[in-house]
């Protein structure tokens, strides 16, 4: 392997799960036309995403796009306006070419906050409004413990959801205190309890190391916790302190100590769940080898063609990312729900905050996405997608710098492939093929 002699950026920058960051969406003066938007687009394996922007506390790690609670009315406002949006969106995808969803999802927020009949809409909106088949189709759910209810479960469960995603973070009472997720753990197991029960194939546990006070010790003994469910999936967060959150206070500082006890619990972390039959499949995720495979053939995360519907929600053409206003502070995200659930259906027929993605955008995106992966990025993908241009001839510099540092795996063709040193730097790698376009609107974006 490389020598690791090049100088290293702080391991934390930023979680970088979709390129560009909404941060470098801009308002689309021109309001295009979604119809003219996705003329010419694949509409064969299209993703679609639902946008559920509520939950019961905000955690006080977390930047997404939601609000806490919803006054009487509100959720059933959202759906009124889910349904518009879908009904826009649909007739704009048209009917000269077949539209087929090839996933679904329901994120947030928390979906299961909905009650089990508002799930029931939802999953109407997405068959009957959007086309999709979501019993045919891998269909993943997030839900926090509280909200995994069995009659919600069992409405998920029974429309085709295959995968379940618990935000759990800590089986440790005075850690979730710490990280203003309070829970305590009998909720938590009696949740997992009830999931299992539903018989959703796939369970995943999300949990959170570098909370204050957590130690090995703590952090083995959580992830025993999670072992004991065999989930097929575990995910393990780093926790970032980020401004206008709720633990936002320490954002920004400079903390080589938390930097050196995160790394050392993602490696403790990593080499637990190796050694008890799991496979990293990325920096954060991890699925048990002998789980059953994840469903369509023709999925890839990498790939255009999503839908996203709800006020929080992105969509990708090969063109354009688009999505509605972004805020992370509460008040902003009120009025911006209020807003999107007071559209008449006629404006869901634009987009309205975006970027424009150029052929050098797109290029980052792919080699991006696909390096954070463990697999890595096929070099003839790369060149079959990019009329045979390859990663070390557009990206010779940021190549260069990532092998230097001991991130790459010996030799670029035919996988460009991070090493165990280069997943742990994931959070610090994925920055840096940032264009200097995006990075400079990212910078530009005034938090609200
Ligand atoms: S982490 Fe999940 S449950 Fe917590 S506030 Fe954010 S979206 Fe809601």
């Amino acid at each position: 392997m490389t020598p690791a002699t090049a100088a290293a950026p702080a391991p934390y920058q930023s979680y970088v799960y979709a390129y560009p960051h909404k941060t470098a969406y801009r308002k689309l003066t021109d309001r295009p036309r979604l119809s003219e938007l996705w003329a010419g687009e694949p509409k064969d394996a299209l993703s679609l995403y639902l946008h559920i922007p509520f939950c019961e506390v905000r955690c006080g790690f977390c930047n997404l796009f939601t609000r806490i609670s919803a006054p009487d009315g509100l959720t059933g406002a959202y759906l009124d306006a889910l349904e518009r949006q879908a009904g826009a969106v649909r007739e704009a995808l048209g009917e000269r070419e077949p539209v087929r969803f090839a996933t679904a999802a329901f994120g947030g927020g928390t979906p299961t906050f909905l009650t089990a009949a508002e799930l029931t809409r939802l999953c109407d909106i997405a068959e009957h409004r959007m086309g999709a088949d979501l019993r045919a189709v891998p269909l993943s759910v997030e839900a926090s413990p509280a909200t995994a209810t069995a009659d919600r479960l069992e409405v998920l469960a029974e429309r085709g959801a295959t995968r379940l995603s618990l935000g759990v973070q800590s089986f440790d009472d005075t850690e979730a205190r710490a990280a203003v997720r309070p829970q305590r753990r009998a909720d938590v197991e009696a949740a997992l309890g009830r999931v299992r029960d539903a018989g959703i194939p796939v369970l995943n546990i999300d949990l959170i190391y570098g909370i204050d006070g957590q130690s090995e010790h703590t952090w083995l003994r959580s992830l025993d916790a999670a072992l004991a469910w065999r989930p097929e999936e575990l995910y393990l967060y780093p926790l970032y302190i980020r401004p206008l959150t709720g633990l936002g206070r320490r954002a920004g500082t400079a903390d080589p100590e938390w930097d050196e006890q995160r790394l050392r619990l993602y490696r403790a972390g990593r080499d637990h769940l190796l050694a008890h039959g799991y496979e990293q499949r990325s920096m954060r995720m991890f699925r048990r080898a002998d789980a059953p495979a994840e469903g369509a053939e023709d999925y890839a995360c990498q790939t255009d063609g999503m839908i996203g519907l709800g006020c929080g929600a992105r969509s990708y053409t090969s063109a354009l990312h688009y999505s509605f206003d972004y805020a992370v502070g509460m008040h902003e995200i009120r009025s911006i729900i209020d807003d999107y659930c007071a559209r008449p259906a006629a404006d869901f027929a634009h987009a309205e905050y975006g970027r424009r993605m150029t052929g050098d955008e797109a290029r980052r995106r792919h080699l991006l996405q696909s390096l954070l992966q463990a697999d890595g990025l096929a070099g003839d993908d790369y060149r079959a997608r990019f009329g045979g241009r390859t990663p070390a001839g557009d990206f010779p510099a940021e190549l260069e710098r990532f092998a230097e540092r001991g991130w790459l795996e010996p030799g670029q063709d035919p996988v460009l492939r991070l090493s165990p040193e280069g997943l742990a730097h994931s959070d610090a790698l994925g920055p840096e093929l940032f264009s200097p376009a995006v990075r400079a609107a990212m910078a530009a974006y005034e938090r609200k």
